[in-house]
């Protein structure tokens, strides 16, 4: 990644980033790891909401880029695999960053992430730059030696390379045609940091489209709008976020053309998702290597090429963040502030929190039967402590888009109360109504 110099017109402040990042610890969402050990640096457990929430990520992700597509299919390939895979990928002998130290106070740096002055103690006193490969390495089976080594993926991609002519076979598949998968990766990154945006462990949401060579400009067109849009359509606005396309000098070794989709973080434009034309390279190199054949034969043409690759590649535990950035606000509702996170309530840890006036045994009764019939569709909370006024601004912090309160009127009347986060307004309906109701607010 190169230094970004021009900033984002909307960039938030850093006190944004603050409350964020303590929203995140005090509400459960993100904890530092293993933090009763002092934890380890730049790395992070998910919390209960956290959990939620990112999987509501990668949900969306899969129902746009998988099941609302008959052209693409997933994958879920091993991390560990043979290390071939990555001496062909090019990984072994190019997956690496710039590394300088400073010699004054041994820091290590991105040699492309500094201004030739140390960050810690301001020394100009660098070594020279030199290549560290990212690749976590490691040892399969019990004995540590060259013929055990492998590595922990840094990228999903070459699963579904590697599997190309699987998928092929098994699920009759012409070009046009997409591998999606999401997982964890693994870079030893030299500076991780700006809380999850850089971690040594991740996870990422990639697609790998296959198209014949000539279409492919015409698709990396129609991937770089469709992720773009995606973005949008789950709530970030659009003057948060920029396609940016990469020059020359920047491009990969397998790219023909990237652009990346950017987000206005605190500290300036930082890369969301990668969308790259990386032709014929990756298929080409791995039939070189293992010399098995890769490419498609089209029986009814008699027509046989090796297929073009545009690969959407995003980052869930980075968008996560985005998204709770860009959602993030502070108002006041009846004179008392209140933070307010105005997540997609796709995205949202909770759709639904059920709430009883009273603990009063008959009306949890009531409460717990409403709770039954939501969960059936949507993850709900269940909160009947303290104040309805507290538990709502509780609701409201984590982004819980809808409140159904259960009142004594309840018992007579079978109807609760629908609150809405965004507008704090509220409507009674019956409980008869309530599951189409939520459905109506928030899709099926
Ligand atoms: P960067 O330039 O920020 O190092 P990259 O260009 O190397 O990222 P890609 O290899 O294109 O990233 O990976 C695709 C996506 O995976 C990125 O857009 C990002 O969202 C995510 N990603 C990559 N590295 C990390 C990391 N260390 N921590 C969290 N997410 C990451």
């Amino acid at each position: 990644m190169s230094l970004e110099t021009t900033e984002p017109e909307h960039a938030f402040s850093g006190d944004r980033f603050d409350a964020i990042v303590n929203l995140c610890k005090r509400r459960g969402f993100v904890f530092p790891s293993a933090e009763i050990y002092g934890g380890i640096r730049s790395t992070y457990d998910y919390g209960p909401l956290g959990a939620l929430m990112l999987r509501n990520v990668k949900e969306a992700w899969w129902r746009s880029m998988v099941q609302q597509r008959d052209d693409v299919v997933p994958l879920d390939a091993a991390i560990l695999t043979n290390p071939k895979v990555w001496e062909a990928s090019g990984h072994l002998a190019t997956f690496t960053d710039p590394l300088v130290d400073c010699r004054n106070c041994k820091e290590r740096w991105r040699a492309d992430q500094i201004e030739g002055v140390c960050p810690n103690c301001g020394s100009a006193d660098l070594t020279e730059a030199r290549p560290f490969n990212l690749m976590f390495k490691t040892f399969v089976g019990p004995l540590e030696e060259d013929a055990s080594v492998a590595y922990l993926r840094p990228e999903t991609a070459q699963g579904m390379f590697v599997n190309f002519a699987n998928v092929l076979t098994t699920m009759r598949k012409k070009p046009p045609f997409g591998i999606a998968q999401i997982g964890r990766s693994f870079r030893n990154e030299i500076t991780p940091g700006n809380f999850v945006f850089r971690t040594r462990e991740f996870e990422q949401m990639e697609m790998e489209f296959f198209v014949p060579p000539p279409d492919a400009p015409r698709w990396h067109e129609y991937w770089c709008q469709e992720r773009f849009s995606w973005y949008q359509r789950y709530g970030i606005s659009p003057e948060l976020l920029r396609l940016r396309v990469h020059d020359a000098e920047e491009l990969s070794h397998y790219s023909a053309a990237t652009s990346d989709v950017e987000f206005a973080f605190p500290w300036g434009w930082g890369e969301l998702e990668g969308i790259a034309n990386r032709t014929d390279f990756d298929l080409n190199a791995h039939a070189r290597h293992s010399g098995v054949r890769i490419e498609y034969f089209d029986q009814a043409s008699g027509e046989r090429y090796v297929p073009y690759v545009i690969e959407p590649a995003a980052g869930a535990t980075r968008t996560m963040m985005a998204f709770l950035l860009a959602a993030y606000d502070e108002d006041e509702v009846g004179g008392d502030r209140r933070v307010v996170l105005r997540l997609h309530p796709r995205l949202a840890p909770y759709q639904v929190a059920i709430l009883p006036l009273s603990k009063k045994e008959h009306l949890s009764g009531l409460a717990r039967e409403v709770l039954a019939m939501c969960r059936e569709r949507y993850m709900c909370d269940f909160d009947d402590t303290q104040s309805i006024g507290r538990r709502y601004r509780r609701q409201d912090e984590i982004g819980t888009p809808l409140c159904v309160t259960v009142d004594f009127d309840s018992l007579e009347d079978q109807a609760v109360t629908l609150r809405e986060r965004d507008s704090t307004q509220q409507i009674r309906i019956p409980i008869s109504a309530l599951v189409e109701e939520l459905t109506r607010r928030i899709g099926a």
